[in-house]
């Protein structure tokens, strides 16, 4: 058996053959798993009984169990899922005034120990699968239309959950193959942005096989600061990330985005902003200041509102985009580098 939210028409052509059923069929059968959400075959109504007994035989349902719905005061939902091997994953739900964002989880907490974030306490557990990650999006979508938030349903995915997502590249591109696809979900790829360490050599694979949008998480603008906060920099070096990312092959129109956790004294002085606009120069960029999310025992402290203020002044002042991004969700620890999948806080989901 394949699990549901992995189905594909490649993966249908066989089965449907050998039962000698109408290849059409296959457009109907994923039309009902990613256009309806519906995953039990018996409720696939016009298909024949047949093709119904076949697919309740070769396909399994979800492997991912709602454990909680935690609600934010500012509209924000985060949820908590329980996978088959009984690891915890959280994806976020950001309303916004337009935007209804997504941000979904790409491996059981991750390997590549950033100072600032909760997740990278918890280590790499595992990958997560193609279907684990398009099953966030299934939830999310259907949790919309029973109980509707904001503009009321869902425009925007982005990769910045639990895990680095190119870290998990091979099923990251398939989950967004089945995201993107007609056949799938049907979500414009420049509505995905994709979030990373800076992998370098996954970075430019990325670019080359979908179409999707860039973040990278700096938040430093020396070598030694940057190894200091962001272990992968022994890896790759800020100077290799940032001369990679000004030769990654960027649609036209599009830009990179740069994602800075702002920590107080860390990172977030006038020099550090003259640097970023250094390290940024040729690379057509924007910028989003990030106010660090406390967690227990982070040993970091978020800078304050005057400081990101000015810090923002002086990138715009030289030309660079850069906003300031609200932190969301923070008393339900939904926020960035917050999700740390708190197992022994989650209950029935409610
Ligand atoms: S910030 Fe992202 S890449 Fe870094 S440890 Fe946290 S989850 Fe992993």
């Amino acid at each position: 058996m394949q699990p549901v939210f992995a189905t594909t028409p490649d993966a249908l052509v066989e089965p449907l053959q050998r039962a000698g059923i109408a290849p059409y069929r296959a457009g109907q059968v994923l039309s009902w798993i990613y256009g309806r959400g519906v995953v039990d075959p018996e409720a696939m109504t016009n298909l024949p009984r047949e093709l119904r007994a076949l697919l309740a035989g070769e396909l399994a349902p979800p492997a991912l169990e709602p454990v909680q719905i935690a609600r934010s005061v500012d509209g924000t939902r985060k949820f908590a899922f329980r996978l088959a091997d009984g690891e915890i994953i959280e994806s976020v739900l950001i309303p916004d005034r337009h935007r209804m964002t997504l941000c979904v989880s790409s491996q059981v907490g991750c390997a590549m120990g950033c100072g600032f974030c909760a997740t990278a306490r918890l280590g790499l557990r595992r990958h997560l699968t193609p279907d684990e990650i398009v099953a966030q999006v299934m939830f999310a979508r259907r949790h919309l239309e029973e109980d509707p938030l904001g503009c009321g349903h869902l425009t925007n995915i982005v990769f910045m959950g639990m895990g680095e997502p190119l870290h998990n590249l091979e099923n990251l591109i398939a989950a967004l193959g089945i995201l993107t696809a007609p056949w799938g979900l049907g979500i414009s790829p420049r509505r995905i942005t994709v979030s990373t360490v800076g992998l370098v050599p996954q970075m430019r694979a990325l670019l080359e096989r979908t179409q999707v949008n860039l973040a990278v998480s700096l938040s430093a603008t020396t070598e030694e600061g940057r190894r200091e906060l962001m272990p992968v920099t022994r890896k790759y070096s800020l100077q290799e990330l940032m001369d990679a990312c000004r030769e990654l092959p960027v649609p036209r129109r599009r830009r990179i985005t740069f994602e800075y956790v702002m920590l107080a004294g860390v990172n977030d002085s006038d020099d550090d902003a003259r640097r970023l606009v250094k390290l940024l120069h040729g690379i057509r960029s924007k910028v989003n200041l990030i106010c660090f999310n406390a967690f227990a025992d982070a040993g970091y402290a978020g800078s304050g509102a005057e400081r990101r203020e000015r810090f923002q002044r002086l990138l715009l002042d030289h030309g660079v985009n850069a906003t300031i991004r609200d932190s969301r969700g923070p008393d339900i620890a939904a926020a960035c580098g917050q999700l740390a999948a708190q197992t022994e806080t989650h209950s029935a989901a409610r």
